[in-house]
């Protein structure tokens, strides 16, 4: 039981790393909890604070110690859940208590909502003028105008006051003071969308949507019953319309209620629609928004004034005092995990978030991830499916093109024979077409055919993209050389591009078709603000015969018009070196494939390979998740990978190489020696290299652990930070944990 409590005593994060300690009384020992309210003193007054901490370690003399008052009633307020929430991802996925609650809580920054200010007469009007009699009598003529200009607009806003009727703020506050007027403040809040018209339509669900609907709601009331839904249902298959209905159920109840979407499938077509239905009620963050803005939504949620908060991963925290629901579309998407301290996944803090204030989460996607899929079928979550698409369009036709044929028969081109035969009658017909390349990553990279080296970023150790600016660049630290004539390790002048990028793709395409109209869309097309949009838009004015572009373009939008997908070449993200890469490239095929026909025209997708018997390649083919699943899972049960086993990846990086490695020799040793002592379920491996061994000038050291359970992962992360904080203090390395990472390392 803990004596002391650290508190916060005011919100605002600029003052986050000051608390301040008190005592927990003993009356109160049984009670308290971390993100409780609590009244304490403070010098003379008293204030509310919220506990951060529970601790036996004292920072200052305890005679100074203050108890703790009282713990206010009824204090499960939003604040409270998300320190609570804090606490909570820094037990499960390490890094201070500090970074994860600057993870969770709003910045607050000094650029905040915009304030108005506007003075009201607070006079009775006959008295009013009686005064204004006597100012101008007293010829106080600053005022009499004002005042005078008060008795015939009844309000004014205080700028035009002070700007156009020339009148100071000295004189406003001598007329408040005499009870003549009275100042309001308004904050005008930013709305995103507050420029759409809501039209408050919404569609009468089919039977299979209906259904799922009612068992959500059904079960949602049953206590034992799982609070955690999975929904499964291909695209077009009406699972947004579920998501709708169910929030309108939600807000009919008075609570609210959260939507995770990744932030490329965040289009103006997806927010138009929970616009259309919910108006006012909904808003938007997006990270294109500056902080002041965010905040302001924040604000907003907090105040009530909306119900309904659209956002990728960090909406999660939006602080709503009554949530009701948090839906996870797309839930496959490795943008749900954090990058950053605390690397966090959005699926495991949605469940956890929505158990505190006994909400539900829905998760939905066309390929769910073989975690949530497993955890469905182990009865942890339910799961629900929507097999049709709602418009009875059938599914594309899908082929695969062996390109090791294609290079036997003399075709060194990009495009399959089939493919470009595919196109031209697809141009003939003005039907439009998309060209997806898998991966940016390993896209454009510059190899030498003598000695098979490939161009490499002295900081980072990863491959160079080339870009037609003639220019190598990395993506990692955006380190630029010129395009070399002859390999720098042989002297060799046979540098060819190796995988060409979507440039380079254009360009061949272009060639082939001179008359076609081409967009692109890649990392280089839509960094500028709106790129994104505009080419979509674009592309479904049908402005262009064919669209070539890296996985952005398998989300979003729908284009009625297409009726052909070329994948170029499938298996890029089958060699990715985690043992995602088959889940990762199914649900990219799948995506891809489920581009096409999505309108009255029926689709063709033709998938190009150099491995085209590779089973993530033939279930996606045939779109059979279940027979992926099945030859996934039991590789995974086979290498004890995640979710059959779960893994924490210990990562240091450091300036100095020789302080990392012994640094990591120490974690080894002493998570070897707690393993075996703790007897824990755990096998432990390392310290190894990264697939990336530098990066931005650090070098780079990984340790990888596994277990059966999650709880003794989580004690050897607690045992290794304390390791960390006693025996590494003078080592000049930093030291990240990661649980199943999605990203690679
Ligand atoms: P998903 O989110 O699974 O991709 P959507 O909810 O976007 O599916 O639905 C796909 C298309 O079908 C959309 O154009 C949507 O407006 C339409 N749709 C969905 N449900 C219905 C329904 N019950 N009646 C008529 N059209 C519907
Ligand atoms: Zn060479
Ligand atoms: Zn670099």
């Amino acid at each position: 039981m803990a004596r002391f409590a650290n508190i916060i005593v005011d919100i605002s994060l600029e003052k986050l790393d000051k608390t301040f300690q008190y005592q927990v009384p003993p009356g109160l020992e049984h009670e308290i909890q971390v993100g409780m309210q609590v009244k304490v003193p403070f010098g003379r007054r008293t204030l509310t604070g919220f506990v951060l901490e529970l601790t036996d370690e004292i920072a200052c003399d305890p005679q100074k110690l203050k108890p703790i008052m009282e713990i206010c009633k009824d204090s499960v307020q939003a604040e409270s859940q998300l320190i609570e929430l804090a606490e909570w991802m820094r037990k499960h996925y390490g890094g201070t208590l500090n970074q994860a609650l600057k993870t969770v809580l709003p910045v607050k920054e000094k650029t905040k909502a915009v304030e108005r200010k506007i003075l009201h007469l607070a006079m009775e009007e006959g008295k009013a003028r009686e005064m204004l009699g006597l100012f101008e009598a007293k010829r106080s003529t600053a005022k009499a105008r004002l005042l005078r200009a008060l008795l015939e607009e009844k309000q004014l806003e205080y700028t035009l006051v002070t700007q156009k009727l020339g009148v100071t703020a000295a004189v406003i506050r001598a007329l408040e003071e005499k009870g003549i007027l009275t100042i309001e403040t308004r904050t005008s809040y930013r709305n995103p969308v507050s420029h759409l018209d809501s039209k408050g339509y919404h569609m009468v669900l089919n039977p299979e949507q209906q259904r799922v609907v009612d068992t959500i709601l059904l079960q949602r009331d049953i206590p034992e019953a799982s609070k955690v839904f999975l929904l499964k249902g291909v695209t077009g298959s009406g699972k947004t319309e579920v998501y709708m209905e169910l929030i309108s159920h939600v807000i009919a109840e008075g609570k609210q209620a959260i939507v995770l979407i990744p932030e490329i499938a965040l289009t103006y077509q997806t927010v138009m629609r929970f616009y259309n239905r919910f108006g006012d009620q909904v808003s938007i963050l997006n990270s294109r928004m500056t902080k002041a803005e965010r905040y302001d939504q924040y604000l907003r949620a907090k105040n009530g004034e909306i119900a309904i908060m659209i956002g990728p991963r960090s909406a999660l925290f939006t602080p709503f005092s009554n949530l009701g629901m948090i839906i996870i579309d797309e839930e496959h998407e490795t943008s749900y995990k954090s990058e950053t301290v605390p690397k966090y996944h959005a699926r495991e803090t949605a469940i956890f978030r929505a158990a505190q204030s006994g909400a539900i989460t829905v998760l939905g996607s066309a390929t769910p991830t073989m975690e949530s899929y497993y955890l469905a079928k182990e009865g942890c979550y339910t799961l629900l499916e929507l097999k049709e698409r709602v418009k009875q369009n059938p599914l594309p036709r899908c082929e695969v093109i062996d390109l090791r044929q294609e290079l036997r028969q003399g075709n060194r081109s990009i495009l399959s024979e089939r493919l470009q035969e595919l196109m031209e009658d697809r141009l003939k017909r003005g039907q439009q077409t998309m060209l997806f390349l898998n991966r940016r990553g390993l896209t454009g990279v510059l190899s030498c055919r003598a000695c098979g080296q490939a161009l490499k970023c002295p900081h980072c150790d990863v491959t160079l993209s080339q870009h037609n600016n003639g220019k190598m660049i990395c993506h990692y630290c955006g380190y630029e050389e010129p395009t070399p004539k002859v390999c720098p390790s042989c002297g060799s002048k046979y540098l060819g591009g190796f995988k060409a990028g979507t440039q380079k793709i254009e360009e061949l395409v272009q060639r082939r078709f001179p008359t076609a109209r081409i967009l692109r869309m890649d990392y280089d097309t839509t960094r500028k603000k709106d790129g994104y949009e505009k080419i979509l838009s674009a592309f479904a004015n049908q402005e262009a015969d064919i669209l070539i572009g890296t996985q952005m373009i398998v989300k979003g939008h729908d284009f009625p018009n297409v009726t052909l997908v070329g994948v170029l070449a499938a298996d890029m993200s089958l060699h990715v070196n985690d043992y995602h890469g088959a889940e990762r490239t199914f649900s990219l095929l799948t995506q891809a494939a489920g581009r096409a026909g999505r309108g009255d025209l029926p689709g063709e997708v033709v998938i190009q390979s150099y491995d085209p018997e590779h089973y993530a390649i033939q279930t996606a083919k045939e779109q059979n998740y279940e027979a992926f699943y099945e030859r996934e899972i039991s590789y995974r049960r086979l290498m004890h990978y995640p979710p059959i086993w779960n893994m924490l990846v210990v990562l240091g990086t450091s300036e100095n190489y020789q302080e990392l490695s012994e640094a990591m020799e120490i974690l080894s040793e002493q998570g070897q020696k707690a393993i075996c002592t703790k007897n824990l379920q755990l096998q432990a491996f390392g310290p190894t290299d990264p697939s990336i061994g530098k990066m931005n000038d650090l070098y780079r050291k990984v340790l990888y652990i596994k277990g059966a359970g999650y709880q003794d992962l989580i004690a050897i992360k607690d045992y290794l930070e304390k390791v960390i904080r006693d025996d590494l203090k003078q080592k000049d390395v930093s030291i990240q944990f990661d649980f199943n990472p999605m990203n690679g390392v």
